[in-house]
């Protein structure tokens, strides 16, 4: 370390290669060893089966045949003759399959904190346009055998025998299904399950595989159904909204789908992050943005957004930071989204639709009145060393922030000449890396 240079060290690269990091927020500490992180990142099927012609668009429960086995939708966005994109509310179970979603909003059938949970907690009740559209869904005959097929479906899965389910009255499985309606957890599913013409199961389609535009719309449509959860129960204090992408990253699918789950808590991250936050307002350009340009982990760039190799975490990560100055995702204007999305969908194609991995999305809790940029990570959830971790508390990565950088930028330029992902977009060496560049809290300074 050199005199009089006040620069925390968030990372150290040491003689032998290993590179030492500590997250700016967190403090967590990982380490890359050298000669660790050369071999190839995904999932290789050696002998990928052929795909079952007859089983087209019913591979899963998310798949388009199949809208019947998951519960009523809140809503879907489907395309306009223009193939420009249109969002449907709450459709009755009559007309599920006179369109076909390319993404649906469903409440997930088994939620991590359920409507119990809200209710005999909070004294939390249906919001009247709620308890309408369900009273409206279980009027139909359609609607009331839907339901009843899942909630059957759930209790099953549950471990209850069929005697006990056929015991219940049909009262008393419809008053299990507040959950469907007024139920905090939903779940953002993709159209295609495998890429259009697959013929082999690893055609799996991703994030990545998406084109700009749908990936756009996927990026728009969960900022709508985020603001959607906190209108719909005012008890939530963060709606945490992520995907796992592939077995190994914790998905039950491999159906492209984004989780979103309202919480009575900010989550401990949150926390540490916001007391750092409160003692310089500054830290997620100084700590962040322009750390990762001093030490040259800049990816890409463009008007309002940045992406650059993550450092102090447990995974190799990529971070994609918005610089608009409004902290609410829901608040920016459609070409802040829109950038965030082509440079999220530019990170999911360069790490290729093989590789296991977590989108997380990061941004203000909605009681916090501090300004802070929105920013997801993408985390390729490849193998560490878990025993020294348990042991020390350090973590050990297996490629250090210049391999993903490398890795990543390597793939931008290809991917950009094939037309794959936003030209508009400005990669490695051609990015600006002002300083400053979140302007989060512009208002503040
Ligand atoms: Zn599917």
């Amino acid at each position: 370390m050199q005199p009089f240079d006040h620069t925390p060290h968030y990372v150290t690269n040491l003689a032998d290669g290993t590179v030492k990091q500590i997250n700016p927020f967190s403090g967590t500490e990982v380490w890359t060893v050298p000669g660790r992180g050369n071999r190839p990142l995904g999932i290789e099927t050696a002998d990928p089966r052929r795909l079952d012609e007859s089983a087209k668009g019913a591979y899963c429960a998310f798949c388009e045949k199949r809208y019947v086995e998951t519960p009523p939708e809140k809503s879907r966005v489907v395309r306009r003759g223009d193939g420009s994109f249109e969002t449907l509310y709450r459709l009755p179970a009559e007309r599920l399959f006179d369109t076909v979603a390319e993404f649906r909003r469903i409440p997930n059938l088994f939620e991590i904190l359920s409507y119990d949970y809200w209710h005999k907690n909070y004294g939390y009740e249906l919001p009247a346009r709620v308890a309408e559209r369900r009273q409206d869904y279980l009027a139909s005959q359609a609607g009331l055998a839907h339901v009843l097929s899942v909630i059957d479906m759930k209790l099953r899965a549950s471990g209850r025998s069929q005697e006990q389910i056929d015991a219940l009255s049909v009262e008393e499985k419809v008053a299990a299904a507040s959950g469907f309606f007024g139920g905090s957890h939903d779940v953002v599913v993709a159209r295609r399950h495998f890429l259009d013409g697959a013929t082999h199961e690893d055609q799996v389609a991703s994030s990545g595989t998406l084109t700009p535009d749908e990936h756009a719309e996927f990026i728009r449509y969960t900022v709508e159904c985020t603001r959607a959860l906190y209108d719909l129960n005012r008890y939530a204090r963060y709606v945490a909204v992520f995907q796992n992408w592939l077995k190994p990253a914790g998905a039950s699918f491999d159906h492209l789908h984004k989780q979103l789950v309202a919480i009575d808590e900010r989550g401990v991250q949150h926390e540490t992050t916001l007391e750092r936050l409160r003692r310089n307002p500054n830290i997620f350009n100084e700590g962040a943005a322009n750390y990762a340009s001093y030490k040259n982990l800049v990816i890409a760039e463009n008007d309002h957004a940045l992406m650059f190799a993550g450092f102090g975490h447990r995974y190799p990560t990529i971070e994609v930071y918005s610089k608009s100055e409004h902290s609410d995702p829901w608040d920016q204007s459609p070409d802040e989204i829109r950038a965030m999305s082509d440079l999220l969908h530019a990170a999911h194609a360069a790490t290729g639709s093989s590789v296991p991995c977590n989108e997380e999305w990061h941004y203000r809790p909605i009681d916090v009145d501090l300004a802070m940029p929105w920013r997801v990570m993408v985390k390729w959830r490849v193998s560490t060393l878990a025993g020294f971790e348990g042991a020390t508390r350090v973590y050990v990565n297996t490629i250090g922030p210049e391999g993903v950088r490398d890795r990543v930028v390597d793939k931008l330029f290809r991917l950009r000449d094939e037309g794959l992902i936003s030209a508009n977009m400005r990669i490695a060496f051609e990015a600006e890396c002002r300083p400053n560049p979140l302007r989060y809290n512009r208002v503040a300074r």
